[in-house]
């Protein structure tokens, strides 16, 4: 923990602030691969056998990883509202997928499938990278590059558990048309800033998307919450963390056939309490990196039974572009929406952000390693928090310091042992 410049991936891991992307072990196949480390997240671990927990690999791969930095380029936010602290955002839209099956499925209303199915069967991209449920332990996540209409929309719906869709932008790279990335923020992030080393990625771009992102729980949080619905994780078969209705429950499926749910609200509780240490301090929740951001328009009281929608960010002119295509082909359906439904869907990301600005300040008073946020104001957010929501932010992140042992490296030798053996 004494490498506070985070000049190697291993110094990144060891300081907490891995996001689990994924980007370095596609920059790096020979030395890194990621493994699921249940009790923090995804883990780029070095491929050969070390002692000394995760530490060892360096190089280039630090300067794509947004674990350690975040930056927007000169320019970026010109003209942005609220002073940039959203990123940049040109339009804004309420949405949904027209497709019935899918509008239910999805996670909100569907869009995020609806707009990647409709990049393939329209012929501007050959494959979809995103994330689904392994097919061999749906407690853990796989990334595919799926290339049909069913492939596509089989992985809607969130999985608040850990993913690294980065990890095989291998296949984006080497694919013989353009393709779609999905990702979290910081996963979009990472795929901006891998494109920038890598031209021949950048070259098979064609759109990307970012889901709002409130934090990834470990996978040993999934399993306290199927536990508590009396199931035992083996026996799982098939987990939807939400979906089928909006924002739906929380339902395991057993190999015996049984099966058991709970509400969103309840399991997003116990989730959240596990979400790895760099979420805390995450500054973009909802893709400032990407071409699109999609989240909850929850600026309104959702009716029983309501069919789901999705909020929609316009970022880039190549995401307006996408959604003003597929808008006119019909197969997603909405409006445009005025600017403040943004704060006013997502208030408790506000002022996440603000906080995120007094935890950083804590932590390089007290020494610790932190990362880097270029052109992503936050102070006015924090000046904004309540007195003790200020204090908060600045004292219980010295608790919290404590609490989570972020002195520590994150990883043990024995755990990332464990990890490697487990590996997928
Ligand atoms: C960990 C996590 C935290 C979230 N926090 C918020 C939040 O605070 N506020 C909010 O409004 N929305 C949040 N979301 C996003 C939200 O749940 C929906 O994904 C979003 O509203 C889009 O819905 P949709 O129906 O349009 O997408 P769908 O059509 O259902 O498609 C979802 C897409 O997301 C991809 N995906 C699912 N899980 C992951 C993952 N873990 N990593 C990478 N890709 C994934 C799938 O592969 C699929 O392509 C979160 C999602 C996740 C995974
Ligand atoms: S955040 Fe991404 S690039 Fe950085 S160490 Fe983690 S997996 Fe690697
Ligand atoms: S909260 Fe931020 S760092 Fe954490 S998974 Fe989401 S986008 Fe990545």
């Amino acid at each position: 923990m004494k490498d506070r410049s985070l000049s190697t991936i291993g110094a990144v891991v060891d300081a907490h602030l891995c996001t689990g992307c994924g980007v370095c072990a596609y920059l790096r196949p020979d030395e890194l691969a990621m493994a699921d480390v249940p009790r923090v997240g995804r883990r780029p671990l070095p491929i050969a056998a070390v002692t000394g927990g995760a530490g060892g690999a360096g190089g280039n791969p630090v300067t794509a990883c947004p674990g350690r930095r975040l930056e927007h380029p000169a320019g970026a936010l010109d003209g942005a509202p609220y002073g940039g602290e959203w990123g940049p955002v040109l339009a804004l839209y309420e949405c949904w997928s027209t497709d019935p099956d899918l509008r239910h499925r999805g996670s909100s209303g569907g869009v995020v499938s609806a707009l990647s199915a409709h990049g393939v069967t329209s012929g501007s991209a050959v494959g979809v990278l995103q994330i689904q449920a392994a097919k061999d332990d749906p407690l853990q996540n796989e990334t595919v590059l799926n290339r049909t209409y069913e492939q596509i929309v089989g992985a809607a719906g969130s999985r608040y558990s850990p993913a690294s869709p980065c990890e095989r932008l291998d296949l984006v790279e080497e694919a013989e048309g353009p393709c779609i990335v999905v990702g979290k923020p910081c996963d979009i992030a990472a795929v901006r800033t891998a494109g920038e080393l890598r031209p021949a990625l950048a070259e098979r771009l064609a759109l990307t998307i970012g889901i709002f992102c409130a934090g990834t729980p470990s996978t040993a949080a999934t399993g306290q919450v199927i536990r508590s619905l009396g199931v035992d994780p083996a026996e799982v078969s098939r987990l939807d963390y939400r979906g089928e209705g909006w924002p739906g429950r929380f339902r395991v499926v057993t190999a015996g056939g049984d099966s058991a749910s709970t509400t969103y609200e309840k399991s997003w509780g116990a989730l959240t309490k596990h979400r790895q240490w760099r979420c805390l301090i995450c500054p973009d929740h909802t893709g400032e990196f990407a071409d699109l951001g999609i989240g909850d328009p929850w600026y309104r009281k959702l009716q029983e039974g309501e069919s789901g929608r999705s909020l929609v960010i316009v970022r880039t002119e190549r995401g307006r572009a996408a959604l003003a295509t597929a808008l006119a082909d019909g197969v997603v359906a909405g409006h445009e929406l005025p600017l403040e439904r943004l704060r006013e869907s997502q208030p408790g990301l506000e002022s996440t952000r603000g906080a995120v600005w007094g935890r950083l300040l804590t932590m390089r008073l007290l020494g610790l390693p932190a990362p880097t946020y270029r052109g992503m104001p936050a102070f006015r957010l924090w000046w904004k928090l309540s007195l003790r929501d200020k204090v908060t932010s600045t004292g219980g992140t010295w608790r919290r310091v404590r609490a989570r042992r972020l002195r520590r490296p994150e990883v043990g030798a024995q755990e990332a042992q464990e990890a490697r053996e487990g590996r997928r």
